[in-house]
């Protein structure tokens, strides 16, 4: 498949860059490995053991079982639910290092951090039934922090964070069908021994191994979100640019990137302070310090700070092109190797900063919860040496920038609606969704991915949906997709949306004095923040009596690229959401595993996979979706 074009200007403006100075970027390489294995783009490549590598001929012609005798239909379930494996990894590794500080927080350790969000901490600790009455905040955030640590080997009783925060519809559901994860190490470890050679062959069992591994995920990424919320604070709008413009020439530019808050809240803090910011004076930056944020690092900062964000996952080489990062600190997932490549050829420091994830090439400053503020300063002040080295060398910053309105957690949301009606605040989504002025809501999850023209199926799904007057939640880098392509302003709600939406958007953002609507797409956070959009969703399942798969809410991966989202896909169609996936998954390899995906899963769950890679017929699909559980409610359509 070849990549398309980039649908943002200032990607299209770096890459002529990125040719003219003859720097290699994710789009050569991507080139540059075409045409990929179709054996791998199926699922049915194995070397799960070293007899292999085996691979099952689609067609027909050649060898239908590897060397072991397993079937392209187990290789393929194998594959697909190590990855959900990875994923749940990922994700809930993220959320046990903010374990470990909150833990370090309640013994009077790791200073520089506290407890931001007292009465968050209080209601989590509710719904683990951990006492709060006549207790001091650091007991309660030591028992809550051993609660997360809890959920991470085998344990007696389900996991928390899974058996506490869904519908009770729901629970029974994946106690019914044994896959409520008991420990979500332990569930990951389960995944790779039942998938290597000789033990798990049977490909619906594999398959409902990786469903229990999902929810594993799910637990792992709502137990990330509420502690970042209980040590950051809990999002609130704010107002911010995105896109290459958001570079000043004469600041110290310094790009955040990856996932974890931990050191990016402190970057956040100490640039701001007054010593660091004369630092940056002195050595000549006018404009002071510049932040900006890239990936999900980025909407950490974007969300709670305010911080500008430069770019996305796929295109997070090309600031550095610009001339003017005076460094790019990266923590974990999605930072591309190649970024100490592209930096040499820029001057620009390229700093490493955790100890399971160093790059060839960068710098490593390890980074520790005990001297936080310390190795932030240090980093910063690497930019400012940088800053001067860069200084009067010449820039190519594309001025483009967005306005951005983000920082939609779930309980700004709901205090939105309470201004409509502070007695019951998810009657007015109700009363909207029933009479048909909000059609549904789409929740745009998942990274970018080269495959796909950068931003191109989101940006055209939602302009459709919006339109036809469904409202668009949006997490991670599909968020980031929106914020530079101007989707995320209020004016986008003016110029896109259905009568309807933009009526109930205007209604919203004017009794919360915001003199016009909220934008039509709703940044919820991070791709770890997906758990924010479920905790609406299951609220509203629970005030209307129904359970997810009747709510009229539907999924959306247009451009998914990691682990991480075949793990957040899965639990999205388990929980009951039909979920669309804008590029094929590598299970076509196997019949039984696309249809038990697309078909049969909805008997089980009530949630589906949608494939389908164009995206107007993706919209149609979603809105189809939609009008489907309309109907079954029995409300207008
Ligand atoms: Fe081949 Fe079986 Fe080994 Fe996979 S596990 S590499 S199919 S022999």
């Amino acid at each position: 498949m070849k990549s398309q074009e980039p649908l943002d200007s200032s990607v299209k403006e770096m890459l002529d860059v990125a040719k003219t100075s003859n720097v290699s970027t994710v789009w050569d390489r991507y080139q540059s490995q075409l045409p990929q294995c179709g054996f791998g783009e199926s699922g049915i490549c194995c070397r799960n053991c070293l007899q292999g590598p085996c691979r099952i001929s689609p067609f027909g012609d050649g060898p239908d079982v590897g060397v072991c005798g397993a079937s392209a239909d187990t290789i393929v379930a194998r594959n697909l639910i190590r990855g959900i494996a990875g994923g749940a990894a990922s994700h809930s590794g993220h959320g046990k290092h903010l374990a470990h500080v909150l833990k370090k927080v309640a013994k009077g350790e790791a200073l520089a951090y506290g407890v931001k969000e007292a009465a968050k901490l209080n209601a989590v600790a509710a719904r683990l039934g951990i006492p709060t009455e006549n207790r001091s905040t650091k007991e309660i955030a030591g028992d809550v922090a051993q609660a997360a640590l809890d959920e991470f080997s085998e344990r007696e009783t389900p996991n928390a964070w899974a058996a506490t925060t869904l519908t009770a519809g729901r629970v029974a559901k994946l106690n019914e069908l044994k896959v409520m994860p008991y420990g979500i190490d332990s569930i990951i470890a389960e995944i790779m021994h039942r998938t290597t050679l000789g033990v798990d062959a049977d490909p619906v069992n594999l398959l409902l191994g990786g469903i229990k591994g999902a929810i594993a995920d799910f637990a792992g990424c709502h137990l990330g979100t509420d502690l970042a919320d209980i040590l950051f604070g809990i999002p609130a709008p704010s107002v911010s640019e995105a896109n290459m413009g958001v570079i000043k020439e004469k600041a110290v530019n310094i790009a955040l990137h990856g996932h974890n808050p931990l050191l990016s809240d402190m970057i956040v803090a100490t640039s701001r302070e007054p010593e660091i910011l004369a630092e940056a004076k002195a050595a000549g930056a006018e404009q002071g310090i510049q932040l900006m944020g890239i990936c999900c690092t980025g909407n950490e900062v974007l969300m709670r700070h305010g911080v500008p964000t430069v770019t996305t996952a796929v295109s997070q080489e090309l600031p550095i092109l610009t001339g003017a990062i005076d460094a790019m600190i990266v923590d974990y997932q999605c930072v591309y190797p190649s970024l100490p490549t592209v930096a040499a050829c820029f001057g620009t420091p390229l700093i490493t900063t955790m100890d399971i994830a160093k790059i060839p090439g960068a710098t490593h400053i390890e980074f520790d919860e005990d001297h936080a503020s310390e190795k932030a300063r240090e980093i910063i002040r690497i930019a400012i040496t940088a800053f001067k080295r860069r200084c009067n060398k010449p820039v190519h910053i594309p001025p483009k920038t967005s306005k951005v309105v983000a920082g939609f957690s779930t309980e700004t949301i709901v205090g939105a609606l309470a201004k409509l009606n502070a007695d019951d605040p998810l009657q007015p989504l109700v009363d909207n969704i029933v009479n048909g002025n909000i059609q549904g809501v789409v929740l745009f999850a998942g990274c970018s991915n080269i495959k796909v023209g950068h931003d191109q199926n989101f940006v055209a799904i939602a302009k459709e949906l919006i339109a036809r007057n469904i409202l668009v939640l949006a997490t991670g880098c599909g968020a980031g997709a929106f914020a530079r392509n101007g989707l995320l302003d209020p004016q986008a709600t003016l110029d896109y949306a259905g009568d309807g939406l933009k009526a109930v958007l205007t209604a919203i953002g004017e009794a919360n004095g915001l003199n016009g609507p909220l934008p039509p797409i709703l940044h919820m956070g991070s791709c770890v923040d997906n758990s924010r959009p479920v905790d609406i969703a299951v609220a509203l399942a629970n005030k209307l009596k129904v359970d997810i798969p009747q709510l009229p809410v539907v999924a959306s991966a247009p451009e998914y690229k990691t682990e991480k989202a075949l793990a957040i896909g899965t639990w999205a169609a388990t929980l009951g959401l039909p979920t669309h996936l804008g590029l094929v998954p590598p299970v076509v390899g196997s019949k039984l595993v696309t249809r038990i995906l697309t078909q049969d899963i909805k008997e089980l769950t009530g949630g589906y996979f949608i494939v389908e890679p164009d995206p107007i017929l993706a919209a149609e699909k979603i809105f189809n979706a939609i009008q489907e559980r309309r109907q079954n409610l029995n409300i207008s359509t």
